[in-house]
């Protein structure tokens, strides 16, 4: 019975944002087995370091003043956060970091060099920070709890920046780095983000990249849940700014979420979690700041409560139409391929439905009808979603909801979790909201 806890940058911002994780924390603990937590940086300190990491090889860079400001804000969140009883401990490995950090940068300097090795080697102090922070609070309030370092758990290649794990040498480490404490009941504080290569390099998982570690060391070390703390109250039925009665979706499947984050939906992303679901490890999506609601769970089977669980909006887009065969040379042009949406066609005609974020894009789709029968034509895509979403009653429900309106085309069928309703931008939010109603 062990559960991975995974905290991102807005939920240990601050002093205050770590006490709450810190009750979250000890509140978790007393209730389940053994725990994991896996920490980002502070927000905005992954953005500093690396912009520390590019400066330190240029001439004339002040590194002790910015290793000195990043010093002076966990000293800062140390103070506030961490209990007397262990806080000049806290100060101590913050500064003893943060010279290592003005070591590195320094020499980064005599080199006049950042290699990607070196950008994941600065890049990584940011978790460092934070976690060193939660483990002396959990400490100073009686939490029995350690910290792992976790290039010692996640083993990966030596690709700087975006690195691959190597699941099988990290289960491994898992098994002997965090399992016997787990075992022992205790509380496991590890930075996400980051791992080591062969050599024994830090290495980095890419921007955002802790949630992936959470799901790795769930995976690794066969976890019941694996929980990402966040600043939102789980994944929504639709964008909050566009649907004011959009809520948190209760249970998502897999494929469903690899759906919403296709279309435009801010999720986190599928591929991260992609070693729990393979795992069959729930992943529940909960908001540090109200840690009542219940959040959202996603797993890896079909859930269904509902033909349909979300709608979200993808514009500007272009719908080309006309003949099936230049329709067709059309969606597959490389430069194309990428942003298109989705295609319909019967054997004389076809549609594609091109995504065109902006105006370079809009005019590479003009530039490649031009001198073709075909016609091309603004338009915005509501993408619903859910687990019958291409049944013939939902299309029909959709059909009705949005009769009012002048809809330009329903493709179903192409995705068995999606439905692409094609309509006039200016008709697009109203649509939105409309077709939310069958959510
Ligand atoms: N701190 C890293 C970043 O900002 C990783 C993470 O927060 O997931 O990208």
């Amino acid at each position: 019975m062990s559960v991975v806890l995974k905290f991102g940058g807005t939920s240990v911002a601050s002093a205050a944002t770590l006490e709450q994780v810190r009750t979250i924390v000890a509140q978790e603990h007393d209730l389940s087995g053994g725990l994991v937590c896996v920490v980002s940086a502070t927000a905005g300190t992954t953005n500093a370091l690396l912009q520390l990491a590019h400066a330190s090889a240029l001439p004339g860079t002040d590194v002790a003043a910015q290793c000195e400001a990043i010093r002076a804000r966990h000293l800062t969140i140390a103070d506030e956060l961490v209990p007397v009883s262990h806080r000049a401990s806290a100060r101590e490995c913050v500064t003893t970091l943060v010279a290592e950090l003005q070591r590195y940068c320094e020499s980064m300097r005599t080199l006049e060099e950042c290699t990607p090795a070196s950008l994941d080697a600065v890049a990584s102090m940011g978790e460092r920070l934070s976690s060193t922070l939660l483990s002396h609070a959990l400490q100073a309030t009686g939490v029995d709890c350690v910290e792992v370092r976790a290039t010692n758990v996640i083993h990966t290649d030596s690709t700087f920046m975006q690195a691959k794990v190597d699941p099988v040498r990290t289960h491994d480490a898992a098994s002997s780095f965090i399992v016997p404490h787990l075992t022992a009941n205790r509380v496991v504080v590890t930075q996400g983000f980051t791992g080591s290569d062969a050599e024994g390099r830090t290495t980095t998982l890419g921007r955002g990249g802790s949630d992936a570690s959470a799901a790795i060391i769930g995976a690794a070390i066969g976890a019941t849940r694996i929980e990402i703390w966040t600043d939102v109250s789980g994944v929504f039925s639709a964008d909050p700014r566009l649907v004011p009665s959009a809520r948190p979706i209760a249970s998502l499947s897999f494929a469903e979420i690899r759906e919403l984050a296709l279309y435009g939906a801010k999720v986190l992303h599928p591929d991260t979690i992609l070693p729990a679901v393979e795992h069959d490890i729930p992943v529940l999506v909960k908001n540090t700041f109200t840690p009542a609601d219940p959040g959202t769970v996603i797993l890896a089977q079909p859930v269904s409560h509902g033909a349909l669980h979300a709608v979200s909006l993808m514009r500007p887009c272009c719908v080309v139409s006309g003949s099936h065969d230049e329709v067709q040379g059309v969606a597959s042009l490389d430069h194309l391929r990428t942003h298109l949406l989705v295609t319909g066609s019967s054997r004389e005609h076809g549609i594609a439905v091109i995504h065109t974020p902006d105006a370079k894009h809009a005019t590479d789709v003009a530039v490649a009808v031009t001198g073709t029968t075909l016609t091309m034509e603004q338009c915005a895509v509501v993408i619903c979603t859910g687990p019958d979403a291409s049944r013939v009653d939902t299309t029909a429900n959709i059909v009705s909801k949005l009769a009012h309106l002048d809809v330009h085309g329903i493709l179903t069928g192409v995705s068995p979790y999606s439905c692409f309703v094609v309509v006039a931008e200016a008709d697009a939010v109203e649509a939105l909201q409309c077709l939310h109603q069958l959510v």
